[in-house]
């Protein structure tokens, strides 16, 4: 009775009261909702069954698009993704089938036969993926009933990640749980397509490199000879140049920002323009269409000759490619920051698909 009075009685009590119901009310209010909540929850809780369908579907998809070039062949070069039409018949697959190019042999067609590459993937393909992701995967591999995402990671962490498709489990309200996910190393070629010369016989040879190529320096006794002293390593190359690609494509060169920490000198020259002046190699990226725009003037194709000057002590520092970029990809891959040299090299990467039903 006194508790009773009281809450009448006083004002302050009263106050607290109330403050008490409310309280009450808004507890009632939040676990009806979790109970709401969890049913929910629990109606798009997986049985097992569906789940284990759902893993066979991701894991079949997975080794589709990692096996097989996709159909119609060359589906990548349709003019339609790079504008968001995509056609039906379009099953894009990232397998990599090209020709067995020689280093150096970049306009050659003369290969042997295409053949599929086995755990390596196109980063030219992905990434027409990447920009018509609902079209291509949902829509014609996945045929609407599924939500999923795709991503890449490579091992290197100088490269970024790359993610596309549907934000599964984050924005789309996925329990964890009904997601089925497959994960596979593989290789991915990223811009290696483009590389003319890799110039990585010191990599390769290591304390037994020897110079097997004839270089114009060692007959013209007007230049510096290029054998080999006790203390730095000579690299000499030859390659073609016809003035014609040079409208469709920029000639980089292209080296690891290692190559600052050693004495790396380069001379580029064509043979009936020798060059006997050696500068030093410190920089990542080397424009040299301005070099043959200028020496091809007056003629429709020329063979160059490159020489690198190695120090010997610091060899695994000389990280060098050339390479010739499609023009109307270049102020992307600059955009990007992609122009740098373990972008032109193959990487191991690993391949996430996930999945989810709709
Ligand atoms: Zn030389």
């Amino acid at each position: 009775m006194k508790i009773i009075d009281s809450f009448i009685k006083d004002n302050d009590g009263l106050l607290h009261s109330t403050e008490l119901l409310l309280s009450i009310i808004i507890l009632v209010f939040i676990i009806g909702t979790i109970a709401n909540l969890s049913d929910e929850l629990n109606e798009k809780m997986l049985s097992k069954e569906e789940l284990s369908s759902l893993e066979n579907i991701a894991i079949a998809t997975s080794d589709y698009l990692l096996n097989n070039p996709g159909n119609p062949e060359h589906w990548e070069r349709d003019e339609g993704l790079d504008n968001g039409i995509v056609s039906r018949n379009i099953i894009p697959g990232l397998a990599i089938k090209k020709k067995n190019i020689g280093n150096g042999e970049f306009y050659d067609e003369s290969g042997n036969d295409e053949m599929i590459m086995s755990n390596a993937i196109s980063y030219n393909k992905l990434m027409k993926i990447k920009n018509n992701y609902d079209d291509l995967i949902d829509r014609n591999i996945l045929n609407g009933s599924f939500k999923s995402s795709m991503a890449l990671y490579p091992l290197n962490c100088k490269i970024g990640p790359i993610k596309m498709g549907d934000d599964l489990g984050v924005n789309d309200n996925v329990n964890d749980n009904d997601i089925a996910t497959v994960n596979r190393r593989v290789q991915c070629d990223f811009y290696s397509s483009f590389v003319v010369y890799r110039f990585n016989d010191l990599e390769l040879f290591g304390d037994d490199y020897e110079r097997d190529e004839i270089c114009n320096h060692d007959t013209n006794p007007n230049l510096t000879n290029h054998s080999n002293d006790g203390r730095s390593l000579w690299l000499c190359k030859n390659f073609r140049v016809y003035k014609k690609s040079l409208e469709d494509y920029n000639y980089y060169l292209i080296s690891d920002e290692s190559v600052k920490y050693g004495n790396f000198y380069w001379i580029l020259e064509s043979l009936n323009r020798t060059n006997d002046n050696k500068e030093r190699l410190n920089r990542e990226v080397i424009d040299l269409n301005p070099f043959f725009e200028e020496d091809l003037s007056n003629s429709s194709n020329k063979i160059y000759s490159i020489h690198f000057n190695v120090e010997k002590d610091k060899k695994e520092d000389f990280r060098t490619v050339l390479v010739a970029i499609p023009k109307n990809m270049t102020n992307d891959l600059i955009a990007d920051d992609e122009l740098k040299y373990d972008y032109f090299n193959s990487q191991n990467v690993e391949f996430l698909l996930k999945m989810a039903y709709k």
